[in-house]
């Protein structure tokens, strides 16, 4: 699969000159490390990203705009890789991090994880050397009406070296709330995030799907899989005007996508520990979830 991947980005970079600017421009993005508490966020400067930071995500807005993900409306230079009878590749034009791919389902229906967090597992799987993540139609997702997934190179993957080796559920002192599912058994895990998110739903009465961001990988026969509950979708500092960030799962992984030139400069550690905290579920909610998680193993 990642033999195909490699292709279709070598054909698509040749034949698309939308893919080939955001190429370029990721290749130009500036990126500076920042040391929070025991852990590191790099922070990536991307001006090609502003119009999905600042997408509006509002049932209106969304009906009015053709959809960009459904097969129709694509641009006709875009080819797409087939990943199974409901899902296909596709190369991101607007690329946060290398080899970065939309994941899309044929049919245009709502984002939701129900019933898919097996088709992550089974990507994870097959793109080794790959992340792969779900925003949920309400924090992060800018097509919040067509199922799709986003996937690309653990080249730059914070999260995975800051949990290696740790087996508990939850991560401590780490600025964001995240459950850590780890496994080899591909049941026993999906029936684990299941439980997880049905928890997170009854813990914050949001339904059908409290509001989720998910990354997935494997390696070494092992899935390890992050679920980050949140309170909110933007933070007050995005409204205000203070700073144009939006966070999503690859900016919760360690990647925090900052599209304005002076806002890169400017943003802080604390600064973003102090997003990370407001965009996450509250402590106490968090706690209640992981207590019945941790008790359950
Ligand atoms: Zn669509």
């Amino acid at each position: 699969m990642i033999h195909e991947v490699e292709e279709l980005f070598t054909r698509q970079v040749r034949a698309w000159p939308q893919l080939a600017k955001g190429v370029e421009g990721l290749a130009r993005a500036r990126t500076r490390p920042v040391r929070i508490d025991w852990f590191d966020i790099f922070i990536r400067h991307i001006s090609h990203r502003m119009a999905s930071t600042t997408a509006p995500v509002d049932r209106e807005s969304v009906a009015r705009r053709p959809c960009f993900l459904c097969a129709g409306n694509l641009p006709s230079e875009e080819e797409g890789l087939r990943f199974d009878e409901n899902f296909t590749i596709y190369c991101n034009p607007f690329p946060i991090v290398d080899r970065h791919l939309t994941i899309a389902h044929r049919e245009h229906g709502s984002q939701r994880i129900a019933n898919q967090f097996g088709n992550m597992l089974d990507m994870a799987a097959a793109l080794a050397g790959y992340f792969v993540v779900y925003n949920g139609p309400e924090c992060g997702a800018s097509a919040p009406d067509h199922m799709h997934f986003q996937a690309g190179s653990r080249s730059l993957f914070p999260i995975e070296k800051d949990t290696a080796g740790l087996t508990g559920v939850t991560v401590p002192n780490y600025a964001r709330q995240v459950f850590l599912l780890r496994g080899r058994d591909r049941s026993a895990l999906i029936h684990r995030m299941d439980r997880a998110i049905a928890l997170l739903a009854q813990a914050t009465g949001k339904r059908p799907e409290p509001l989720v961001n998910i990354a997935v990988f494997h390696e070494a026969a092992e899935w390890v899989a992050y679920l980050f509950p949140r309170g909110k979708h933007r933070p007050g500092v995005f409204y205000t005007g203070e700073l144009t960030v939006s966070p999503a799962s690859i900016d919760l992984c360690g990647i925090f996508v900052v599209p304005l030139a002076q806002h890169f400069e400017a943003v802080t550690g604390d600064a973003i520990a102090a997003i990370f905290r407001e965009v996450t579920l509250p402590d106490g909610q968090f706690q209640q979830v992981a207590r019945k998680l941790e008790s359950e193993r």
